[in-house]
């Protein structure tokens, strides 16, 4: 698990994020800020779109990017949710990203911080949001899980 002034480091740069969210149809704004192995953090914003089906979520913005500039491994992702203009709500991340997250992340290590500020953060393993989690391991090794 990450430490507390990481928590709020990475809380701090999803609050920043959510600034950028293009959510103009649920008004729901989300922000992220993923850790890297390597001590980089990238952050994403919910994009929405007219035709809805396209949108994308925060999480997967910042997890993206990341693996867009060649990052493979990470250790924890914050994510800052709410209505937008309002204040925070601790807003788990939806099944889309916590697989997305299984197929890069540690699934005994990685943690998702959620918070309604830099004071306020939990934190919980991947394995605890997303028990008996599909992932690349099966692709690998029979009855890994
Ligand atoms: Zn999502």
């Amino acid at each position: 698990m990450t430490e507390e002034k990481t928590n709020r480091r990475l809380m701090e740069e999803a609050i920043e994020a959510r600034k950028n969210a293009y959510v103009p149809y649920s008004h729901f704004a989300v922000g992220a800020a993923l850790l890297t192995a390597s001590g980089k953090i990238y952050r994403g914003c919910n994009i929405e779109n007219a035709a809805y089906t396209p949108a994308n979520c925060a999480e997967r913005t910042a997890i993206f990017k990341a693996v867009s500039e060649g990052e493979r491994e990470f250790l924890a992702i914050a994510v800052a949710a709410g209505p937008e203009g309002g204040e925070l709500i601790r807003t788990a991340p939806c099944g889309v990203c916590r697989q997305v997250m299984m197929e890069f992340a540690d699934y005994d290590a990685f943690t998702i911080i959620l918070g309604t500020s830099p004071d306020d953060c939990r934190t919980y393993p991947l394995k605890k949001i997303l028990p008996m989690g599909f992932g690349p391991a099966y692709k690998t090794e029979k009855e890994e899980n």
